[in-house]
């Protein structure tokens, strides 16, 4: 992550920053550390707030520009059951949810009409294991 600003065309703080470094499909990733794919914007969000995107949030661009990597143009925002796209972090199959998410989920469900598989998308956990969360029974 040292070299992450090098990556990134800045400019004012009104214009776009596009992300110069390595892209997958039709947004800006890059390697942690710790070998974990990320995002890089949510990289950028990240380093300016030196704090992990909150659980249940995820950083999108206000300019709508995906490769902006410009901090004044992020902000973490609260999943609200559309279809995911951005995923940060690790993803694993096995992965457990805390009992406030579970609360979160379920209310997407019933609220928002969003399916089973994209709930898995956005809490990174299987099908499975939201449909046994929504029908109430343990994770
Ligand atoms: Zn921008």
């Amino acid at each position: 992550m040292t070299n992450f600003w090098s990556r990134v065309e800045q400019g004012l703080d009104d214009e776009c920053w596009p992300w110069r470094g390595h892209r997958a499909g039709r947004r800006g990733m890059l390697k942690t550390p710790a070998g974990h794919k990320i995002t890089a914007h949510a990289a950028a969000w990240m380093l300016k707030h030196r704090t992990r995107v909150p659980d249940g949030c995820r950083v999108e661009q206000d300019c709508g520009n995906r490769f902006c990597c410009n901090p004044s143009h992020l902000a973490a925002v609260q999943l609200k059951g559309k279809a995911p796209t951005a995923v940060t972090g690790e993803r694993n199959g096995n992965s457990k949810l805390t009992d406030e998410q579970v609360t979160e989920l379920r209310a997407h469900y019933k609220r928002e009409g969003v399916t089973q598989a994209q709930l898995a998308k956005i809490y990174g956990i299987t099908q499975g294991q939201v449909s046994r969360i929504v029908r109430g029974c343990n994770r």
